[in-house]
């Protein structure tokens, strides 16, 4: 099983929070032609995709034309299995009729669309430049045009945010018959505008009480919580994600992407210029150990419904005393939802075994 993603790392501006590698658009054709050279190359001798997805940054920078020759490219050098599954984000902003009817008829059959939230306040406050009537309208649009796979990439612990902001926002979001969500809380990472001015996390009692209601109002709009922060229909989880936590093989083009091929990582350095001038290598290339293996998949199993075999845990954990945030299913231990709120605590215990 082989997945692809494909960088784009222009934005309109740079949201506040932002600690990703995005610029303003520049170059634009020179970066769409090092990608479809990347692509070639890469697909010369590979197996057909299973995933493909295109993200950013915001791809809609690219243009539509552009677009339309990275999916055909990948489609001709690598090929495409049955039933793949073909992703963009988009942003509110830049979501028009015109670039969905494109990505249709190019075979997109799942988007993901940064909402963050459905407060104009808390989408200024993070620097967000688009607005809740951006946001539902592209909504629309999405349906409108037949989409029927569509995320929505949700935050949660904003400034100014409340129990009641946040539920609003659930309650208008999950009108619209989304097939899975991304929910994640505002990380402030240092270098960042928000953190510059000061801004810090909010009390971890409100940032529960946020959670906990996302689970409630997502379990109630029939999204199962299979992923720390994802949430999905029955069918709809997202297979390109898939693949990274249960560590099957994917190829990552453009500046800051990451691979991993036949046990071997690799990450490309967060330089667009860079990439342009040699997109044909794929950079620090890093073995993993069979212990390192063995950390990865406790790891990244224990994020997702799936688990992780017992056999591959520790002898000496003590599974009485995670009780609280566990479950058994059949032979394999998973988190419940308490366990996925703390999962950071949770999975750091078990690995220090
Ligand atoms: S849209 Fe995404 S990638 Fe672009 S600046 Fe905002 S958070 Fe960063």
């Amino acid at each position: 099983m082989l997945s692809l993603y494909l960088h784009i790392p222009y934005c309109k501006q740079k949201c506040r929070y932002c600690a990703f590698h995005s610029a303003f658009p520049c170059k634009i054709e020179e970066y769409t032609a090092a990608m479809e050279q990347a692509i070639a190359h890469f697909g010369k001798e590979a197996e057909p995709l299973a995933t493909l997805y295109l993200g950013g940054g915001t791809p809609a920078m690219l243009g539509e034309q552009n677009l339309k020759r990275l999916i055909f490219a990948a489609k001709a050098h690598f090929g495409f299995r049955e039933n793949m599954e073909m992703t963009v984000e988009l942003n509110p902003e830049s979501t028009t009729p015109s670039l969905l009817k494109a990505l249709r008829e190019s075979g997109v059959n799942r988007l993901s669309l940064g909402i963050q939230s459905l407060q104009d306040e808390e989408l200024s406050a993070i620097g967000r430049i688009h607005t809740k009537a951006q946001a539902t309208a592209a909504l629309s649009m999405i349906f409108e045009e037949g989409f029927t796979n569509v995320s929505a990439d949700l935050m949660y612990g904003l400034p100014a945010q409340t129990l009641e902001s946040f539920g609003q926002t659930l309650h208008e979001l999950l009108s619209f018959p989304l097939t899975h969500l991304s929910a994640y809380s505002l990380q402030i990472e240092e270098g960042t505008p928000l953190y510059e001015e000061g801004c810090r996390p909010m009390e971890e009692d409100l940032e529960e009480q946020l959670h906990d209601l996302l689970c409630q109002k997502a379990r109630e709009a029939g999204l199962i919580h299979y992923e720390i922060s994802n949430f999905g229909k029955e069918g709809f989880f997202s297979k390109h994600n898939m693949a990274y936590w249960r560590r099957t093989d994917y190829l990552g083009l453009g500046p800051s992407a990451h691979s991993f091929l036949k046990g071997v990582r690799y990450a490309t350095p967060a330089d667009t210029m860079a990439f342009i001038k040699d997109p044909l290598s794929l950079h620090q290339p890093r073995q993993i150990s069979d212990a390192e293996a063995l950390e990865e998949q406790i790891l990244l199993g224990l994020r997702t419904i799936e688990g992780v075999p017992l056999s591959l845990l520790p002898k000496e954990l003590n599974l009485a005393r995670l009780q609280p945030f566990t479950a058994l299913c059949g032979d394999r231990l998973i988190l419940n939802e308490k366990g996925f709120r703390l999962s950071n605590y949770i999975i750091g215990e078990i690995l220090s075994k």
